[in-house]
């Protein structure tokens, strides 16, 4: 085989409504041997969500049980909920070869950076405020606790793009396809790096 068995970590960060959930989903239907983690969470279903394929939804008490047994590689609060990444999962999944996408906001994303030591970290912005305002009422405005959502997850997302130095790359998620070619390119990339080619497969191949 070309390409070493082991699959590379996708961090994918920006503030709630930017996009991230689209263009991580587009990436998977389009690209082959891309995974994402489903993540442990602690906030209600959305309308539409379905339980481990979007998240595995679990009351806090057994989630801080799973924190406190190291079954996290990182976890958060977010927006008033906790979120975690499955070591085992994550584990699981690399193993078999696939390069496996996070979708974790910024906290979680320095901790992968503090203890993990590899990965490609990529920041989606959207083009404007407006932009950002425009699609969380698009995507949810029923009741008057979804408002009061929106409007903490706008605070929130100015202090998220503080952070936005901490990725290797930024994507402004302007017009969608472009985004999704943008993302897909930079996982071409990472897959095209020397360290991931089996240099077994180059001996037997070109030089034995
Ligand atoms: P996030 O996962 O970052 O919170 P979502 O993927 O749920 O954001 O997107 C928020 C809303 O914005 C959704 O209704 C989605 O359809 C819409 N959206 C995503 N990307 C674009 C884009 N490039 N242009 C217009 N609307 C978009
Ligand atoms: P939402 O509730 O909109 O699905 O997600 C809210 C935020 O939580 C998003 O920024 C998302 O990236 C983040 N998130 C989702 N799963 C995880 C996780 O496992 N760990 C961390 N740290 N953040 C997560």
């Amino acid at each position: 085989m070309q390409k070493k068995s082991e699959g590379s970590i996708f961090i994918i960060s920006a503030p709630s409504g930017a996009g991230k959930t689209t263009i991580c989903r587009k990436i998977i239907m389009k690209m082959e041997n891309v995974q994402q983690s489903v993540s442990y969470t602690t906030r209600l279903p959305r309308k539409g969500e379905v339980e481990d394929v979007d998240y595995t939804y679990i009351g806090e008490k057994a989630f801080r049980k799973m924190a406190g047994s190291g079954d996290f590689v990182e976890w958060a609060e977010v927006h008033g909920n906790l979120y975690g990444t499955s070591r085992k999962r994550l584990e699981k999944l690399m193993a078999a070869g696939f390069d496996v996408i996070l979708d974790i906001d910024t906290q979680g994303a320095k901790q992968i950076r503090n203890s993990y030591g590899g990965g490609v970290f990529v920041f989606i912005l959207p083009p404007s405020m407006d932009a950002l305002r425009e699609r969380l009422e698009k995507r949810k405005t029923r009741t008057k606790e979804d408002k009061a959502d929106i409007e903490r997850r706008l605070r929130r997302s100015v202090d998220e793009i503080r952070d936005y130095k901490l990725y290797d790359y930024v994507i402004v998620n302007d017009e969608l396809s472009i985004s999704i070619r943008k993302l897909e390119s930079i996982i071409t990339s990472e897959r095209l790096r020397n360290e991931k080619i089996d240099p077994g497969w180059i001996k037997k191949n070109f030089l034995s």
